[in-house]
């Protein structure tokens, strides 16, 4: 596939995002792109990937790219080899000007953060790192396949700080086999007492194919039902909103001004680009993904081709439809007249619906200054609500 469709012109400023296709372990309910560990993988990804960076960055014909965050996730990013890390940051430093504030985020698991990586990679500018505690329910962790200590998590807050991290968050997942509210009220205590700076506090989804799905279907494990999660969706909020974790999106806490800069970009269409297998990328009004097979995704680099399995320009309509969806999963809301003026007719018969005007009546959408956005009640319907107005 010839990279000059989607790479034409510089876009005045990029997110990266890099896919570490590399787990210690593989978690049940897990349908990220990854393959278990390997040395010898890792260095053949990583070689793959110099090529993919000098590729895709060279494409733009402008030298310094503004970059406004970057965000390694995976997989397990805290797996890899801070050295070959070091030679990939190295290589975007040669193209890149760092805009100010920018967030630079890598993700670890607890049980693989040793303080050695952490410092290693704070020193290579690395200012944000996000912990994958999810919850200190051993029993329920495993259930789901997840090999975790309580220890580990403590372990893992403190070998970052050693390393001179500040800006630190943490995942919290919710509707976990055999959890209670007792149990959810333990993890949000225990975490919050960690004082990270953003928690991601998300349900587990049974995703199609994976084990877990299997595992609930055959009657193995179960899971809490729909109103049990919605009463931990609500108290988990309330817990963290009393802590000082404000909601600024469905799933998304942060103490004030700590919310995630990338993220937010994803939300405001900040153009990014994605590397590495199954990543991700928007640029240039279109949208595409990396081949999801780190074999293929090596060998397609090496024939000099890059490894992009999708492109997908979006129309007007499917632009219009990102905004409503995007902005209203946050806090904000849509901006009721900056939509009607971006896209006109369309917008407006979105927002006079008859659907907005009975969610509106029932409590489950609010307009607030301008803003239209979902109530807290809203947010537990979020998908549904969603996908009545863009039906
Ligand atoms: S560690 Fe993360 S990426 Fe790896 S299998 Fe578990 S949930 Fe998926």
């Amino acid at each position: 596939m010839s990279i000059r469709p989607i790479f034409n012109s510089y876009p005045g400023l990029l997110s990266i995002y890099l896919h570490f296709p590399f787990c210690k372990n593989l978690c049940h309910y897990c349908d990220f792109y990854k393959e278990k560990f390997d040395f010898d993988a890792q260095n053949k990804f990583f070689h793959a990937l110099h090529t993919e960076t000098e590729m895709v960055l060279s494409a733009f014909e402008t030298e310094p790219l503004n970059i406004a965050s970057i965000y390694i996730g995976g997989g397990t990013p805290s797996m890899c080899d801070p050295a070959l890390l070091e030679e990939w940051i190295h290589d975007i430093n040669g193209y890149a000007a760092f805009l100010p504030g920018f967030e630079f985020t890598i993700e670890a698991n607890p049980e693989t953060l040793t303080e050695e990586f952490a410092r290693r990679v704070f020193q290579a500018g690395i200012n944000r790192l996000i912990i994958g505690s999810q919850s200190f329910s051993v029993s329920s962790l495993k259930l789901v396949g997840r090999k975790q200590r309580n220890k580990d998590i403590y372990q893992a807050f403190y070998n970052a700080r050693l390393a001179g991290f500040e800006n630190i968050g943490a995942d919290l997942i919710f509707g976990l086999p055999g959890q209670t509210i007792k149990k959810l009220r333990t993890d949000i205590d225990r975490l919050t007492s960690l004082e990270p700076k953003h928690i991601s506090f998300y349900q587990l989804t049974v995703e199609p194919g994976t084990l877990l799905e299997k595992n609930i279907e055959s009657g193995a494990i179960v899971v809490p039902d729909d109103d049990a999660c919605a009463e931990m969706y609500l108290l988990g909020s309330h817990l963290l909103h009393d802590k000082k974790y404000l909601r600024y999106e469905i799933s998304n806490y942060a103490l004030e001004g700590f919310e995630s800069k990338h993220n937010s970009g994803y939300w405001n269409s900040t153009p990014y680009i994605g590397l590495g297998p199954a990543a991700h990328g928007f640029v240039n009004n279109q949208r595409y993904s990396n081949i999801a097979d780190v074999d293929e995704y090596i060998r397609r680099i090496e024939s000099g081709v890059l490894p992009i399995d999708f492109v997908e320009e979006l129309s007007a309509r499917d632009k219009l439809n990102e905004a409503i969806l995007l902005s209203l999963r946050t806090t904000r809301g849509i901006n009721k007249e900056n939509l009607i003026r971006e896209f006109g007719e369309p917008a407006l018969s979105i927002l006079e619906s008859s659907s907005i005007a009975v969610y509106l009546n029932e409590g489950f959408l609010e307009v607030t200054d301008g803003y239209l956005k979902l109530t807290d009640r809203g947010f537990l319907v979020a998908d549904k609500i969603i996908s009545d107005l863009l039906s």
